[in-house]
């Protein structure tokens, strides 16, 4: 069954995109993308995405984080002193101290989607190895790691505790993940695109239509066609977030 494109990870709520949304959304659906995950990076979109999902109930479905260092907003809206994940890049996390701080948030992120029995949507980054071992520690077995750059031996552990992973168009621009990608396994793997961010090209928007550029990059790396990419991540997705009804 062609259930068309899930892009499970996406900031649609952006300014980028305030704009031109309709033209945005137009093409996101020529595309054939059928469902957009909506991740918020702040307390301060939660809002926008709610209108958005109002505006269009087919498409957008509303995934709700607060990102491990907020640079903007209030103090009150940040998760660790200034989504749901852990950045340990030198600019984020300086010292053992920031990493433990968003390790403690990261636990308590992960309790309350345990308790809504939600899946997570996790941002991780220079930190694959301790978020993959913190979420099996704390029993989290829906998880989706997003734009995930670790080294396969550890994705291979989330993929053990049956962890799924996304790639957005950005894995085309180098050969750097291909190796990642070639060894988890298709059952394990969604698309996304993370625009406006995480584009073919640095600097230049990236829009929900773009998931058809990770598809191919993932099919040929697979040796499958891009029809088979795409029927088999967007059941994952469903399987992953039960609550995005089928278009
Ligand atoms: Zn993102």
């Amino acid at each position: 069954m062609d259930s068309g494109f899930v892009d499970c990870h996406c900031h649609i709520s952006a300014q980028e995109f305030e704009e031109d949304l309709e033209d945005v959304i137009q093409r996101t659906k020529e595309a054939g993308v059928k469902t957009l995950v909506a991740v918020t990076e702040g307390v301060g979109e939660f809002e926008r995405v709610l209108q958005l999902q109002e505006r269009y109930p087919d498409l957008v479905a509303p995934c709700f984080g607060v990102h491990p260092l907020q640079v903007d907003g209030g103090l009150e809206q940040r998760s660790v002193k200034p989504q749901i994940g852990l950045d340990f890049t030198p600019w984020c996390a300086p010292s053992q101290q920031d990493k433990d701080d968003q390790l403690d948030v990261f636990i308590k992120q992960l309790s309350i989607a345990q308790e809504l029995q939600l899946p997570v949507n996790v941002h991780s980054r220079s930190a694959a190895k301790v978020t993959i071992s913190t979420m099996r520690k704390q029993g989290i077995s829906r998880a989706l790691l997003h734009n995930f750059a670790g080294k396969p031996s550890v994705a291979l552990e989330g993929v053990k505790a049956g962890y799924l992973f996304s790639f957005p168009p950005a894995v085309c621009r180098n050969q750097q993940r291909d190796k990642l990608i070639q060894q988890i396994p298709l059952e394990h793997i969604c698309l996304e695109t993370d625009s406006p961010a995480l584009g073919l090209e640095k600097h230049v928007r990236n829009e929900p239509r773009n998931i058809t550029l990770c598809c191919q990059h993932i099919a040929d790396l697979k040796g499958v066609s891009p029809e088979t990419v795409k029927v088999v991540t967007a059941e994952n997705a469903y399987r992953l977030f039960p609550k995005v009804s089928r278009r």
